[in-house]
């Protein structure tokens, strides 16, 4: 039974059995049952808001949940792309090398290149051998 339900039980009592016999009597009940129904509803009025309240905290809950996921995602992008650039210049592929008519180094592609065919500056320009150690 709810209280809203105990409530009315009482007050059928009440009615039922003629308990309240006098005026001060009926008085008396009249303002029992009144107190205990303001008392039921400001209950109900506190679990609403006390819903409402959950309700709110779970949406929040669920949006950073949905801010932590995109953080994430933002997070393993950047990482993938650090990795790519690293890839993109293999220390192992790429050899570094001083031009004999600028002195300027630069790096080249040893893999790219015959092993007789001449080196390009891409400074002054000019072609010539690796030297060879
Ligand atoms: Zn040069």
């Amino acid at each position: 039974m709810s209280s809203r339900e105990k409530i009315a039980y009482l007050r059928g009592l009440i009615d039922g059995q003629k308990v309240a016999d006098t005026p001060e009597k009926e008085k008396f009940f009249a303002a029992l049952v009144d107190a205990l129904d303001s008392l039921a509803e400001a209950m109900e009025e506190h679990e609403e808001v006390h819903n409402e309240l959950n309700d709110y905290l779970e949406q929040l809950d669920e949006d950073v949940s949905e801010l932590e996921d995109d953080l994430d995602a933002l997070i393993e992008d950047e990482y993938d792309d650090d990795d790519e650039d690293y890839e993109d210049f293999d220390e192992e592929e790429y050899a570094s090398v001083t031009c004999p008519e600028c002195g300027k180094d630069f790096y080249y592609e040893p893999a790219a290149y015959e092993e007789d065919e001449d080196l390009l500056c891409p400074h002054c320009g000019k072609p010539f051998k690796y030297p060879e150690d």
